[in-house]
């Protein structure tokens, strides 16, 4: 082992403390947050429901990011437990992706040829209130080492897998040491050309893109492929920036899937300003998933037929390769769908 220089060693410890302290000081009480911004909660009730089913958690880093005094604020309305959630809490289903068939492992998923996704991570640093993993139960699928190795093992055997895919929660949300681990174990696997991370933690806690995360994707021998998960231009801020550069910088193609989510982003200047903001940073847009028919979100729904009409504006204004592929997940397929 070579010696690490003392300065290094120093600072790559405080850069694991400023993210970790970060994901352990999240706001988790929707009083603090409304008061925060300004804001009165009498105006818009809770769902005391949809709370208790998945708490509120937002980075304090993207609360900042939030417009004070503005209830319809696209960022605060992605992590609000609004009422609603409690009025459309039964209607949908709890695995609308019928994900269970496709558990391989525990904690692997193998739903499309050459791909394999890993649970990676038993939670996010952010609840996103529209996310379909919302009712997923974490803590039977938190992997613990000895899982891990299961996955790996399975992902080892199988040589039509040439991509493993990083998921969760967000697999970012794993510390360096136990990510850097799994991310080695995997490079040792021969058959394997690409390591997918899909994340969000470079958005909401930019911090986290520290240098032994980069040193770790740097030594890989595998093509890394992050794909962010963005719905509004605003949640970029110069820190997000800094992030998404440091990790092109380290090799990486960044890509971003965001979710049409309504009264967030399902006008054609939000999507323009998305895919730009996004190019601007060095990310090019991937998906755009109509939300899934999860419960407690019918709130969200942007129908298929508006969808299709933001896309066709949205290919007038923009070239082509800041178009992102309106998707949705339809079970049962060989890949995901995309739409007109
Ligand atoms: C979405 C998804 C993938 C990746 O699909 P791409 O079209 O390659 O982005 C892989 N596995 C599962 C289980 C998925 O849901
Ligand atoms: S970060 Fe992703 S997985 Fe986590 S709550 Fe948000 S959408 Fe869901």
């Amino acid at each position: 082992m070579t010696q690490a220089h003392p300065d290094v060693l120093i600072s790559s410890d405080s850069s694991a403390a400023r993210w970790q302290q970060a994901l352990s000081d999240l706001i988790t009480d929707p009083l603090e947050l409304a008061e925060m911004l300004d804001l009165d909660l009498a105006d818009r009730p809770l769902s005391a429901a949809g709370l208790k089913d998945f708490p509120l958690k937002v980075p304090r880093a993207f609360a900042a990011r939030m417009r004070p005094g503005d209830w319809n604020d696209p960022l605060l309305l992605q992590v609000w437990p609004a009422h609603a959630e409690s009025i459309d809490h039964a209607t949908l289903s709890k695995d609308p992706l019928q994900e269970a068939a496709f558990t391989v492992a525990p904690g692997v998923l193998q739903k499309y040829q050459g791909r394999a996704l890993l649970m990676a991570a038993p939670h996010c640093a952010i609840h996103c209130r529209y996310c379909f993993r919302r009712h997923f139960d974490y803590d039977a699928n938190s992997p613990s080492r000895r899982e891990w190795l299961d996955s790996l093992s399975v992902i080892g055997k199988d040589p039509s897998i040439k991509e493993a895919i990083l998921s969760g929660g967000d697999p970012l949300a794993n510390n360096d040491r136990q990510l850097a681990w799994l991310i080695d174990q995997l490079g040792n696997i021969r058959h394997l050309h690409t390591l997918r991370i899909h994340t969000r933690l470079p958005i909401v806690i930019p911090e986290r893109i520290n240098a032994e995360l980069l040193a770790a994707l740097q030594r890989c021998r595998l093509k890394v492929v992050v794909v962010l998960h963005c719905n509004h231009a605003r949640e970029i801020d110069a820190d997000c920036e800094q992030a998404l550069q440091a990790l092109r910088a380290a090799g990486a193609t960044l890509l971003n899937q965001a979710v049409v989510l309504a009264g967030i982003n399902d006008n054609v200047t939000s999507l323009k300003d998305l895919s730009e903001r996004l190019f601007d940073c060095g990310v090019m847009p991937y998906y755009l998933h109509l939300p899934d028919d999860v419960a407690g979100t019918a709130h969200f729904m942007v129908d298929e037929q508006r969808a299709k009409q933001l896309m066709k504006a949205l290919r007038g204004e923009l070239p082509g390769y800041l178009v992102p592929r309106l998707v949705q997940e339809v079970p049962g397929q060989d890949a995901k769908t995309i739409l007109g």
